[in-house]
């Protein structure tokens, strides 16, 4: 590990100005730590935030959840209010990682998380999220956990997070604050896709630090359900994830919400999917139309082409779960 220095502001405007390129913000440090240690990630200064106030949960005027940057994955999965209103969002943070990590992890911390694409760890392999320019070996490589939709020449890997894929299916603003002051990003617009410049997860200029999530009123707590299939039954990051809410009107749908996680470089949505549940019963037949258009385009590599007709059916039977009913 490199040497670096290390400073504990009090304050938001006082974290942003002490920012330089070469520096990084901690909390809960539960993947910055690991990146450090296997020399992925250098930083010569970090500037832990623990003392920010970023700890709160509160109600926003219009009905939602303002939700501190700080707050631990665990007091925001068992928070009464998450449970009762955001089942959703409870279940996505519960499926993910285990206690210990989950009482360490944070909530502006779980959006930032890296991809764990081998390679990415492992400093002695090329890797252009890594090194920019000096190739991709998982294409030819060992690509069972990566990528089937929205991947690049440059990149196919994926975003590991659980949690940010119920906040893509809730359509959370992420609160950032920097040096040109606050501003107000959709969850859609937060992460980005691979492209040409693999070495970009987000959209965050230099600086901004993520101070909050905001949930809308809408929170699909009757109908929803996130399920989650990897290779052990714990303790282990996605295949494929889908978190899907529905709002029913009877045996109609009235809307629809279809997150995935475990395939590609951002929670991966599809409003035209979505849209052809509309006025639909909820039934196999308009869940498998659903799962055709949101997987359209899907194109595998040699170890991981299984993951298009896993997702095809997760797709089908986590709508199929949440139009029964949301479990708590
Ligand atoms: Fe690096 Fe992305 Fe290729 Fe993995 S998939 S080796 S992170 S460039």
């Amino acid at each position: 590990m490199n040497p670096f220095s290390y400073a504990r502001p009090a304050a938001i405007d006082e974290a942003i100005s002490l920012f330089r390129p070469d520096s990084r913000y901690i909390a809960g440090g539960t993947n910055l730590l690991d990146l450090m240690k296997e020399n992925v990630t250098r930083p010569a200064q970090l500037i832990d935030i623990t003392q920010l106030p970023m700890s709160d949960i509160e109600e926003t005027a219009d009905g939602g959840l303002r939700i501190g940057a700080l707050v631990s994955n665990s007091d925001l999965a068992w928070h009464p209010r998450v449970q009762q209103h955001y089942p959703l969002l409870s279940q996505a943070i519960l499926a993910g990682a285990s206690p210990q990590l989950r009482n360490m992890a944070t909530t502006g911390g779980n959006l930032l998380q890296r991809t764990r694409c081998y390679y990415f760890y492992d400093s002695a392999t090329p890797c252009n999220k890594r090194e920019p320019g000096s190739g991709c070996p998982a294409r030819d490589g060992l690509n069972r956990i990566h990528a089937i939709l929205g991947h690049s020449e440059a990149c196919i890997a994926v975003h590991p997070s659980d949690m940010c894929v119920a906040l893509a299916a809730l359509e959370a603003v992420v609160i950032v604050q920097g040096p040109q002051g606050e501003r107000r990003i959709a969850f859609a617009d937060f992460h980005r896709l691979p492209d040409e410049t693999p070495e970009r997860d987000n959209t965050l200029a230099e600086g901004e630090l993520v101070t909050a999530v905001e949930l809308p009123a809408q929170g699909f707590s009757a109908h929803c359900s996130y399920l989650k299939l990897r290779d052990r039954a714990s303790y282990a990051f996605a295949l494929v994830s889908v978190a899907a809410a529905l709002e029913l009107d009877g045996d109609t749908i009235r809307s629809a919400r279809i997150a995935m996680g475990g395939v590609a470089h951002k929670p991966w949505r599809k409003h035209e999917a979505e849209a052809l549940l509309i006025g639909k019963a909820p039934d196999e037949p308009a869940f498998t139309a659903a799962a055709d258009a949101l997987l359209e385009g899907a194109s595998g590599f040699e170890h991981n082409a299984f993951k298009i007709e896993l997702s095809r059916r997760a797709i089908v039977r986590a709508l199929t779960d949440a139009a029964k009913g949301a479990a708590r």
